[in-house]
């Protein structure tokens, strides 16, 4: 596994880093640990967790790991959140998190999932980014990072503000274009740079029309999709959401050792997006806000397997199928079009233009 500098922080961590929201049986805390400390023994050092991931279990499931990577020895780093925006709400937030990981301090300490321009100055103006200053200063917080689905240019503005020392944010070989220009701006100031969602949101791995992602040498798309995370430069680490054994050897085998993709590979497969995709959806759920109840998030994830397939026989099957929606017209026929949705989305996809699209489906026979 190599490592990597996260900014100037002088920290080395690793290039595939665990992401600790996809654990699967949350009520065996043990072997969830023990993923967590498969991944440590394969040479992960970079621990990402959240209050509220995984029916908020994540951190203790993460702090579990945490006493016995202690015991084991090892420089190990650990990152977790506050989405909140008074400094009192993040000071018991972190005081919580400490006390689940079972950590003096957090090592990668994150203002987390800042969504828009407004959003930034209230993070600001009610004490949040403030506070996560103070703690730092107190030790509690080694290193004041943020998280964000801004997009790339308003991600330059905000890191330029100087309150950070990295950023973590989603990029992966299907959604380059919108977040290229953040990770510029973190390597032009010197800031580290997690990549969350790099294998989009797990559809990387299951479609076969993203096989062209797949590089000869490579044993599947995954593997190469995060050869082409890591191998943009600014890129520090591949924050990877494992849910089996399996799936860890997967992501690590991809920078142990590391191969780069060379700049004819990283141009094929842009090519490749732009030639065959529009924006897609990563399942990240952050649109579920709608005030009529329309289940939003399940209709984009049904309208990437339009764009993936072509026709729309797949889109109806997932939204009957997988998702259990039987009543598609009947549930968008109360979208007023107000456009909450489509602000949240930290894709940028035009939702409201989908929904319409969606109906036209529903409306032809
Ligand atoms: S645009 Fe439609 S689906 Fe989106 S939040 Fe508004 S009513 Fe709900
Ligand atoms: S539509 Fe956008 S916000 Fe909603 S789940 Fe998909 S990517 Fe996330």
């Amino acid at each position: 596994m190599i490592h990597r500098e996260y900014g100037r922080t002088g920290k080395r961590v690793s290039a595939i880093s665990f992401g600790g929201m996809r654990f699967p049986n949350v009520a065996d805390e043990e072997a969830m640990a023990g993923l967590v400390l498969r991944a440590f023994e394969k040479g992960v050092n970079y621990f990402d967790t959240a209050p509220g991931y995984n029916q908020d279990k994540s951190e203790i499931i993460v702090g579990r790991a945490v006493l016995e990577m202690k015991r084991r020895g090892g420089a190990f780093f650990v990152s977790t959140k506050s989405g909140e925006e008074e400094g009192g709400k993040v000071r018991a937030e972190l005081e919580r998190s400490l006390r689940r990981l079972n950590v003096e301090a957090i090592d990668f300490y994150h203002c987390w999932c800042v969504m828009s321009m407004e959003d930034w100055a209230l993070r600001k103006s009610k004490g949040a980014v403030a506070e996560i200053r103070k703690a730092r200063d107190e030790g509690l917080i080694r290193h004041a990072v943020i998280s964000t689905h801004l997009d790339g240019e308003d991600i330059g503005r905000v890191l330029e503000e100087g309150h950070f020392e990295g950023v973590t944010l989603g990029y992966s070989a299907i959604n380059f274009p919108y977040r290229g220009a953040g990770i510029e701006a973190a390597r032009r100031l010197g800031l580290g740079v997690a990549v969350m969602n790099p294998l989009g949101g797990g559809l990387i791995p299951k479609h076969a029309r993203l096989g062209f992602i797949r590089r000869p040498e490579d044993p599947s798309a995954a593997v190469s999709a995060l050869r082409f995370v890591l191998s943009t430069p600014g890129v520090t680490t591949a924050l990877v959401g494992c849910s089996t054994p399996e799936q860890i050897d997967e992501a690590v085998s991809a920078a142990d050792p590391f191969r780069p993709l060379g700049e004819a590979d990283m141009a094929d497969v842009r090519r490749g997006v732009e030639a065959q995709f529009d924006k897609l959806c990563t399942l990240c759920c952050y649109c579920d806000v709608c005030p009529e109840g329309i289940p939003i998030y399940q209709m984009m994830n049904a309208f990437n397997h339009l764009l993936l397939e072509g026709d729309d026989k797949n889109l109806k099957g997932q939204l009957k199928w997988h998702w259990g929606i039987e009543d598609v017209s009947g549930a968008l026929a109360k979208c007023t079009r107000c456009g909450r949705c489509q602000a949240e989305c930290t894709q940028h996809i035009p939702i409201v233009e989908r929904i319409e699209e969606i109906v036209r489906r529903y409306q032809s026979p």
